[in-house]
């Protein structure tokens, strides 16, 4: 590694230790900038129940794991799912289905909103749509701009997250990702992991034990439903 490429790494380093807490824990006014995104799910009195989704999939490096370790647990998710990958793999896209979890579209080619045009985004969207049957989506990368949400939430509800887990940072350990589950979810959190082959070995050492102590904590898992609760619905909340 050249003598930049470490100084680069260093800065991005320090740079992820300062915002980390606020990609882990999206912070109030940026929720709040993403006007019709639902980060978190509130609970009727008492009902501690949390949603799991994981991004960027199918692959059959991961998914098929991670299918058969939900049904250990006998749980159900929400997948928000690459076209792309799916185009590739529609057999793990029907395994999903048929394993009682929901999908959501996450874009044909994981676009970053910051990088292309509006058109080309909404073009990329509805590419996905003729692969992924849902009313869910969630923008790659955490964010697009509100001329893009007004006109994706028209067929849409925008589901966003509340707990990063960050499993795909090469910054983050294994025991990171368990503790950033432990420090923030809630009830109604919607938490973020990914199958993908960046996060696949923290995947396999963490969820496991996410799910074992979201359980002693009491916690029920539920896939999101999406429209029956659409965004005006009382029981959304940013
Ligand atoms: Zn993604």
């Amino acid at each position: 590694m050249s003598h930049n490429e470490k100084r680069e790494n260093l800065a991005e380093r320090y740079f992820l230790k300062i915002v980390g807490p606020w990609i882990e824990f999206p912070p109030k006014f940026f929720r709040k900038t993403f006007l019709r995104g639902v980060f978190r799910i509130l609970q009727q009195e008492h009902h501690r129940r949390v949603y799991l989704t994981f991004d960027d999939g199918p692959i059959p490096e991961c998914t098929p794991w991670l299918l058969d370790t939900l049904d250990r647990y006998g749980i159900k998710a929400t997948f928000f799912m690459v076209g792309d990958n799916v185009r590739k793999h529609p057999e793990l896209y029907d395994e999903v289905i048929r394993r009682g979890h929901r999908v959501g579209n996450h874009t044909m080619h994981h676009l970053n909103s910051l990088k292309v045009g509006a058109r080309r985004y909404i073009e990329d969207v509805k590419e996905a749509a003729r692969y992924i049957d849902s009313d869910l989506f969630r923008p790659p990368h955490g964010w697009m701009p509100f001329l893009y949400t007004a006109h994706i939430c028209q067929s849409y509800s925008i589901i966003m997250y509340d707990v990063v887990t960050r499993d795909y940072s090469k910054y983050v350990s294994a025991q990171r990702v368990v503790e950033n589950v432990k420090k923030y979810a809630r009830p109604g959190s919607i938490i973020v992991f990914h199958d993908s082959l960046k996060s696949r070995e923290k995947l396999e050492y963490a969820l496991p034990r996410c799910i074992e102590w979201l359980q002693r904590e009491g916690y029920e898992f539920s896939i999101i439903e999406g429209r029956p609760h659409h965004r005006r619905s009382r029981l959304w909340r940013r």
